[in-house]
C-alpha cells in the first residue's frame, strides 16, 4: 500500500535502521525506543494486523517467530529473555496498521503489560 508506512520502509522508500532483510521480512530499530533492544519485524507483504492474516501468510509468520526472532534475540544478546508484543487492533494499541512483531529486550519486563 503506497500510504503505508511500513510498506514504505520495506520498499526502502523512507528510511530506516534496518538490522535484518531477507525476501519476504524487513526488521529494523523502532523510533521511539521503549526498551534497550526495540526492534520491529515486519512481512514485507501488506497484512494490517493480526486479524488480517490469512492461510497464505503462515508460513511468513512462522518464519519470523521461530528464525528470525531467535537470529536477533542471538545477536542482540537477549539471553537473558525478551518480550515479543503484537499490538492488534484499536483496544490493543496498534497504532500502524501493518502488522509487526516488537522484539523488546535490555531490560526487566513487567507483567501486566499497560
Ligand atoms: P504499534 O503501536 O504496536 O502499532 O507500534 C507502532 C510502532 O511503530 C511504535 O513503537 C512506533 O514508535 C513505531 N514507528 C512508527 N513510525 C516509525 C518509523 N518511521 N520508523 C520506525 N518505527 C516507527
Ligand atoms: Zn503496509
Amino acid at each position: 500500500m503506497s500510504d503505508c508506512i511500513f510498506c514504505r520502509i520495506a520498499k526502502q522508500e523512507i528510511p530506516a535502521t534496518v538490522v535484518y532483510e531477507d525476501e519476504s521480512v524487513i526488521a529494523f530499530k523502532d523510533l521511539s525506543p521503549q526498551a534497550p533492544v526495540h526492534i520491529l519485524i515486519i512481512p514485507k507483504k501488506h497484512v494490517a494486523s493480526l486479524m488480517e492474516v490469512r492461510a497464505e501468510d503462515s508460513q511468513t509468520l512462522a518464519h519470523i517467530m521461530g528464525e528470525v526472532v531467535p537470529k536477533l534475540a542471538n545477536e542482540q544478546q537477549l539471553s537473558a529473555g525478551f518480550r515479543v508484543v503484537i499490538n492488534t487492533g484499536e483496544e490493543g494499541g496498534q497504532t500502524v496498521n501493518h502488522l509487526h512483531f516488537h522484539l523488546l529486550g535490555g531490560r526487566s519486563m513487567q507483567w501486566p503489560p499497560g
